[in-house]
């Protein structure tokens, strides 16, 4: 391989090649520094390139790779969604509110990677706040498909999505509340893994919605996935919501089949909405897994589903007007100065937010107010226990469920910007696994049109091993990771 393909690399391939010195960090970095330039003007994934940052830092992986004190992502470069809080390099959330923040500090996912001397080559685009499916709520600019560029890459990981697919890093990380990991990677072909709520810290994520929001990775592959999960998955002392539950070497689950494994098919997950193309792709993998010796389960039902939208459109607003009610122009960001205290305010968050996070702000400001709380919010709750207690279940009888990542493939750039609620219902097959908590995976298993389709897979709490597994062996028999947008 030349030089200048280096950036196309899988990280386990260029893991192997730095350890034995045949390529080194700072030439690896170079050429993903050289791809982003060339391709960066065509999909817009990124929000800043920190260059100088990176090439000191590869110069340290360089002289860790030579002292043999290397870890597994030593050297290995990668781009952060622009939530993740990043020390002396600005982070935005994409929203003007933040333009210009230099956080002071590194989210505890940063600060894991930098301490093993992966490289951060840059911030990457997202729907303001994360509260979007496409990044077209960005309030900077949106970011484009690499499969074709008049489609959206999705969201709000978008600009990670893009980014991986583009080849402009060898991983990137993005946050999921109601299926942004998971919906860019179906829409962009790469793979993204939604952990469990808990099992990756939190500390230094722009909050969104706090009892949804989880960090994750989007790969190559499922081997990266697992050797990314290695860095950043455990407990944290600084966020109380991180679970003190052991961390397996998720690497130790590939290569492992399928043979035994129980993958239920949700019926729910198939009905009306579903292109007949991402069915049919959906249906051949499941189809594909059952012949690699899955037993594969077609009578699970999950009957609330239908409701998971709605509740998690009433608890997501709920949250978000709490979190975002300290961007008032005071402590840090964007700010306005007026005659009075409240004026201030008023025309710091007026001009501050885009109209996106104000309608949220304002429907969750609504729904947790007195005379409507029992009615919306604790309503939404009850569903919400109603929806974990049937996984539960579901999980009694599977280990797997198999479902597609989104109804459609992705949809072209302005398409659904005006019509809110088709906007929305795109992310309805990802939501449920936030509001129960449950790890999920989007893996590349097909294309209609020349667009990627995605396969979800989701377990329980806690079994990213078997979700590893079994996208590793899904993997193994196909081709579909293998294929790279033409740019
Ligand atoms: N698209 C969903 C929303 O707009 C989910 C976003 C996310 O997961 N951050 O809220």
């Amino acid at each position: 391989m030349s030089v200048d393909q280096l950036h196309e690399l899988p990280i386990h391939q260029a893991q192997k090649l730095l350890h034995s010195r045949e390529i080194s960090a700072r030439e690896l970095t170079d050429a993903c520094l050289n791809r982003l330039a060339s391709v960066e003007p065509h999909v817009n994934a990124l929000l800043t390139v920190c260059s100088e940052h990176a090439l000191a830092q590869a110069s340290a992986a360089d002289r860790l790779l030579a002292s043999d004190s290397a870890a597994p992502l030593t050297g290995i470069p990668f781009i952060a969604k622009d939530l993740l809080c990043t020390r002396g390099i600005v982070t935005t959330c994409g929203s003007r509110m933040l333009e210009g923040f230099v956080p002071p500090y590194d989210a505890t996912v940063i600060d894991r990677l930098l301490r093993q001397g992966s490289v951060l080559l840059g911030k990457s685009n997202m729907d303001e706040f994360a509260m979007g499916s496409s990044t077209e709520h960005s309030a900077f600019f949106p970011s484009r498909n690499p499969w074709n560029r008049d489609f959206v890459p999705g969201g709000s990981s978008g600009g990670s999505a893009a980014a991986l697919s583009a080849g402009e890093a060898l991983f990137t990380l993005g946050s999921d509340t109601g299926g942004s990991i998971r919906q860019p990677a179906g829409f962009c072909g790469v793979v993204g893994l939604k952990p469990t709520y808990g099992r990756v810290s939190r500390y230094g994520l722009i909050a969104f919605a706090s009892s949804l929001d989880q960090i994750g990775p989007f790969t190559r592959d499922l081997h990266d996935c697992a050797l990314v999960m290695n860095a950043i998955a455990g407990q944290c002392h600084k966020d109380s919501t991180s679970a003190p539950v052991s961390v397996p070497d998720f690497t130790s689950f590939l290569n492992r089949g399928v043979r035994g494994l129980r993958i239920g098919v949700p019926k729910e997950y198939f009905g009306a909405g579903i292109l007949p193309e991402v069915r049919t792709c959906v249906e051949d993998a499941i189809l594909l897994l059952e012949r690699m010796g899955a037993y594969i389960h077609r009578d699970i039902s999950l009957p609330s589903t239908e409701y998971a939208l709605a509740a998690y459109y009433i608890i997501a607003p709920s949250e978000a007007s709490a979190n975002l009610a300290r961007f008032d122009g005071v402590k840090y960001g964007f700010s306005r100065q007026r005659a009075t205290t409240e004026d201030s305010v008023t025309a710091t968050r007026g001009e501050g937010f885009g109209p996106e996070v104000k309608r949220r702000i304002m429907l969750g400001t609504h729904t947790l107010s007195s005379g409507y709380y029992n009615a919306y919010y604790v309503k939404a709750l009850k569903v919400r226990h109603r929806i974990n207690e049937e996984f539960q279940r579901a999980f009694e009888q599977c280990d797997l469920l198999a479902v597609p990542t989104s109804p459609t493939v992705a949809f072209p750039l302005g398409s659904k910007i005006h019509d809110l609620l088709q906007m929305y219902l795109t992310d309805i097959l990802t939501i449920p696994a936030n509001i129960a908590g449950i790890p999920a995976l989007s893996i590349p298993c097909g294309f209609t049109d020349g667009l990627p389709v995605g396969l979800q897979l989701m377990a329980n709490r806690f079994r990213e091993d078997v979700l590893i597994q079994a996208g590793h062996a899904y993997e193994q028999a196909t081709e579909w990771h293998l294929r790279h947008p033409d740019l």
